[in-house]
């Protein structure tokens, strides 16, 4: 079998009609047997493909092909297993949602790895992370600081403080890919930061680029993996919530009305039966209780 690769990509432009677009996405996928999850909204394209090296040289292809898009940047990562177990062409409001409209055109200077390193070693820049703070959990670069927030939704709430003592500064940001970035970028600067830089291609370039430099530990990805040992190093840093312990293991809390999403190891998740407390457990456990009665009382009606 040939090798199997994942990519990552995205593009704010216009796209007239989503549908009919998503449509082409669709069935061009489904026909070759790539899975993934390819987002399209009227401000643009946002992708994350995996499949037989082979194939995805296809697809790419193929996108290339739209007039509009014939400089997507696609980030790869070989592979051992399809990193997606399905194929979903989604049509969004947002292609990364923040849920606050910003004017793409704002983004920031973009910086390649070599300026970017430059900006991390100087002691006057700020490093912001604009990822989740589960994400910075794994991996982040040295010295970075964590915003602290659960969803990108949040990004602006962290700024409206963050700017109060950072916006004369220099401040240089960075997430996976970068798409995050270009909105988070054009929004710092229209909140009034003076000088914001981000990292062109995100943390998957920045480590192929320069491996073994600034960057520690692993990289959380959206896809079956969660995490990808990008540097190919072995480095954990993250810690178990729960327990300290070192481990890049991640789960949902199962209780339905927690749903904590955060690292935990094996053995705690063991303890909990896959929650994130003592308390979420015997609320889980009442939850189960209250469906197993649920049904006992259906079959009394039924039967
Ligand atoms: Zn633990
Ligand atoms: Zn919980």
């Amino acid at each position: 079998m040939d090798k199997l690769k994942v990519i990552l990509f995205y593009k704010f432009v216009v796209i007239e009609d989503p549908e009919k677009f998503a449509e082409e996405h669709m069935d061009f996928c489904s026909k070759l047997g790539l899975v993934g999850k390819i987002i399209v909204a009227t401000e643009g394209i946002n992708g994350s493909l995996s499949g037989e090296v082979s194939l995805i040289e296809k697809y790419k292809k193929f996108v290339l092909s739209y007039s509009f898009l014939d400089d997507v940047w696609f980030k790869e990562e070989d592979v051992v297993e399809n990193t997606f177990t399905k194929i979903a062409v989604i049509i969004k409001n947002e292609i990364v949602t923040m849920t606050c409209s910003v004017d793409i055109e704002k983004t920031p200077k973009h910086v390649d790895p070599l300026e970017f390193k430059k900006l991390i070693e100087d002691p006057e820049v700020v490093i912001l992370d604009a990822r989740n703070d589960y994400e910075y959990k794994v991996g982040h670069f040295k010295g970075a600081l964590n915003s602290g927030i659960r969803t990108f939704r949040q990004f602006p709430k962290f700024i409206s403080e963050f700017k109060k003592e950072n916006a004369k500064k220099k401040v240089a940001i960075y997430c996976t890919g970068g798409i995050r970035c270009e909105k988070a970028g054009a929004y710092m600067k229209e909140q009034g930061f003076e000088e914001v830089y981000q990292l062109n291609g995100g943390i998957i370039n920045y480590c192929q680029t320069l491996p073994s430099t600034t960057w520690q530990g692993k990289c959380f990805v959206f896809d079956k993996r969660l995490v990808t040992d990008v540097e190919k190093k072995g480095e954990t840093i993250g810690e178990c919530f729960v327990c300290f312990e070192k481990t890049d293991l991640y789960r949902n809390c199962k209780y339905s009305l927690c749903d904590r999403f955060d690292v935990i190891c094996n053995s705690c998740q063991v303890e909990l039966h896959g929650c994130c407390s003592m308390d979420c457990r015997s609320k889980f456990w009442m939850e189960c209780v209250a469906k197993k009665e649920g049904k006992r009382i259906e079959v009394n009606v039924y039967g």
